[in-house]
């Protein structure tokens, strides 16, 4: 009976998520039939209506130009970034009502879509829950936790009446400088693409028009993260093969994940904007994965083709191009120009009116899809739930899962309560390190804006061991040297059995965040260097969106614990964590370089990575490899032993799978969790192979004495690469597994 209800209900369920489609198709096409080119046109304009002069008033609103937009351009959309300031729940309930008001006012009354960049929470409303940013969320290795935080985030999205939101961020950086890492998933595709679904489907839910879900935007559609120089919106070089083997298959699981609109890239990629790219945005985004959902560009980024690029001669030639390549929304035209300019080219028969339809059909789509036309505006009663006590607890598990333990030599961590403990460091009292960029302002750059009862690094401890109990020199400003401080953080430090440095950097977001040295600043080089002529134990605290090298004192610190940005809970996750009370568990997303001049990828290929002892007469390289931490480090107080790895097959066909399973034991004295990694080499192939490379991976618990089988398939698209004809293909030969220190062969017929 029980499979029989199972079989009634997944078939009505599938056949109303049909229906429902087909009824909104019809919705889109009876709509799009009574719109004249100005209302189409309308709807692909995207504007914002802050006023951004007027920083005295928090969030101030500019009603004239939401008027003029809707009632004479017939906007269909609103980006908003408050600036300062974080609006009430109440304050965004008039804020929405009255863009309500106006859409209603119009002919066809079409609500407007509005749509912000909460990344890490309702990061635009105050009281909301903010978790750690993505980076930090890759570093959990753990992605049904990462989905509900995204269903939380999303929970308190659309109690702001916000529906959309531009996220998940599914950049690829190839260089760690890069100011915007933090914002991705790190350095592996595979990882990036889990997390990736995780959080297109805790956005979207199974309903994206529940008043609890938004539409999710992947961003920034293709290549923005791989810039050679590592500095915002500069072009990037990405031959086909590679853009076909990493990046794309980013994109592709989340497009199959659901992912309502995607973003397009500020950069160029071979000298083509991408933009201005058909055969990026059509051809490939819409056609071969295709994309369905709406493509927005990024900010102001049609006039950029113009103006930076200069693909275009004019204004109108740049519109004419983008729209052409494929863009639906303009994010951000500023003065109306895209509309104008928009509506003549379609009048003169240069931009084909089907080519409009395309872009309303899909962007009135998305507003069906999320129940715009019913409820637009949320009712506060509906979300009791918003900034909770269990909201915040799976913010604190997320930033407790993500930090990572990089080094623990002669144990000195976990901390014991008896000893007296320094706390020092540029941001080891702060709110805004631990959140950075898209918290409540766009830099992230107001400290007070953050709630009282939230902790810094310092309070943290002081509330674990009472005020009196915890020494605190601030040490070092983050980029000013001031010797003055230093001596007194010495001074301090003589009295203290151990001494906890916080250093990192700066909240920072987009091209403010351009650096052109990978070092952590010299003002707290110089702190840590005088710290550590005290011989006392160091457990050094990262907080950081990328990994600032750290080669120049690192061997004089005892411990190294990286928090990357873990949000409002961070600091007292990383208190837990120093005192045991939680046994970390987070792996790091990326390689840590050692040296700016050896940025190796972990998959790099095997010529970048022979070491002294394997050299043999054909291999006379010398030793480059070796960064400060691998990716996918991460300690525990507790030890885990693995055994028993099997595999099912030692030889396989095309049409088979590979079933492995491995024994995962905790060996120590106390329980932990384990991401249980999974990595493939592929020994001979036509294109020089990977040395390794990440094709699974589960986060278990265990108990002390408790052991685990982990199990895991491979399929044939696991063993595929893309070969010089740009195919995916697997090819005959020996692959091997290997998870952690054990390792199995297989072969493909
Ligand atoms: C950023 C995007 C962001 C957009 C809207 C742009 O400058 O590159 O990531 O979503 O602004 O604020």
């Amino acid at each position: 009976l029980l499979i029989f209800t199972f079989l009634i209900f997944g078939v009505t369920w599938s056949q109303d998520s049909k229906n429902k489609s087909v009824n909104i198709d019809a919705k889109v096409s009876e709509l799009l039939s009574k719109m004249t080119i100005e209302e189409k046109v309308g709807q692909m304009t995207q504007i914002t209506v802050t006023i951004f002069e007027d920083r005295a008033k928090p969030g101030y609103f500019d009603a004239a130009k939401l008027k003029q937009g809707i009632q004479d351009y017939h906007i269909g959309s609103i980006l908003n970034v408050p600036n300062p300031g974080a609006p009430t729940l109440k304050r965004w309930q008039e804020t929405q009502t009255a863009i309500s008001t106006e859409a209603n006012k119009t002919r066809l009354k079409i609500p407007i879509l509005y749509g912000i960049d909460a990344i890490h929470g309702a990061s635009y409303t105050a009281g909301a829950t903010l978790f750690p940013q993505q980076i930090g969320l890759a570093a959990t290795f753990n992605p049904s936790l990462v989905k509900r935080g995204a269903e939380i985030s999303a929970y308190e999205t659309r109690a702001s009446s916000i529906p959309w939101v531009f996220s998940p961020d599914l950049d690829f950086p190839r260089n760690p400088a890069w100011s915007r890492m933090w914002e991705s998933f790190g350095e592996d595709a595979y990882l990036s693409s889990q997390m990736g679904v995780a959080l297109v489907s805790g956005y979207q839910g199974n309903n994206v028009g529940s008043k609890y879900s938004v539409a999710a935007c992947m961003k920034h559609y293709i290549g923005y993260g791989s810039t050679t120089t590592g500095k915002d919106r500069t072009p990037s070089i990405i031959p086909e093969r590679i853009l076909r083997q990493y990046d794309l298959t980013i994109y592709q699981a989340a497009i199959n994940a659901g992912a309502k609109s995607v973003m397009v890239s500020s950069g160029e990629i071979n000298g083509t904007p991408v933009h201005a790219s058909k055969q990026l945005i059509t051809d490939i985004l819409k056609k071969e994965l295709n994309f369905q959902g709406v493509v927005v560009t990024d900010w102001k980024d049609i006039i950029y083709l113009y103006t930076r690029h200069k693909v275009a001669e004019s204004n109108r030639d740049a519109v004419r191009i983008a729209i052409m390549a494929g863009i639906d929304m303009s994010m951000v035209p500023e003065d109306f120009t895209f509309y104008t300019d928009l509506v003549d080219l379609v009048k003169k028969g240069e931009v084909p009116m089907s080519r409009i339809d395309d872009a309303v059909t899909r962007i009135l789509r998305m507003k069906f899809e999320l129940n715009l036309f019913e409820n637009s505006v949320a009712n506060l009663k509906d979300y009791p739930k918003f900034g909770s006590a269990e909201h915040i607890q799976e913010a604190y598990n997320a930033a407790a899962e993500s930090i990572t333990l990089l080094k623990n030599e002669a144990s000195v961590l976990p901390l014991s309560k008896t000893e007296k403990i320094l706390v020092t460091g540029p941001t080891s009292n702060s709110m805004k390190y631990l959140n950075g960029g898209w918290s409540y302002t766009w830099q992230g750059e107001n400290s007070d804006t953050y709630a009282a009862e939230k902790s810094t690094i310092l309070e943290a401890f002081q509330n674990k061991l009472g005020k009196e109990n915890v020494l605190y020199a601030q040490g070092a400003d983050l980029e000013k040297e001031d010797e003055a401080e230093i001596q007194k953080a010495v001074e301090l430090a003589k009295t203290a059995s151990k001494i906890v440095l916080c250093l990192g950097e700066k909240n920072y977001t987009e091209t403010p965040g351009d650096i052109s040295n990978l070092y952590l600043s010299s003002s707290q080089i110089k702190l840590a260097l005088a710290l550590a002529k005290l011989n006392k134990p160091i457990v050094l605290v990262l907080n950081e969106g990328r990994p600032r090298l750290i080669s120049d004192f690192e061997n004089k610190m005892n411990a190294v614990v990286q928090c990357y940005l873990p949000g409002n809970e961070g600091a007292r996750a990383l208190v837990d964590i120093l005192y045991g009370d939680v046994n970390p568990s987070g792996r790091l997303p990326y390689n840590y370089p050692k040296y700016p001049n050896s940025l190796e990828k972990y998959n790099r290929k095997y010529t970048e990575s022979i070491s002294e002892g394997e050299q043999n007469d054909d291999a006379k390289y010398e030793k480059s490899y070796s960064p400060q931490f691998e990716f996918g480090t991460g300690l525990s107080y507790t030890t885990f032993t693995y055994s028993n790895l099997k595999i099912n097959k030692s030889e396989i066909t095309t049409s088979e799978e590979v079933n492995v399973s491995v024994e995962v034991s905790n060996s120590g004295f106390k329980a932990g969790k384990e991401a249980v990694l999974l990595y493939l080499t592929d020994n001979v192939a036509s294109i020089t192979p990977e040395f390794k490379v990440l094709k699974r991976f589960e986060k278990i618990s265990l108990e002390p004495n408790e052991t685990k089988t982990v199990k895991f398939t491979l399929n044939q698209k696991d063993l595929q690469f893309v070969n010089q004809d740009l195919k995916w293909i697997a090819e005959p030969g020996t692959f091997t597994i290997q998870i952690g220190n054990l390792k199995k062969d297989f072969s493909l017929k």
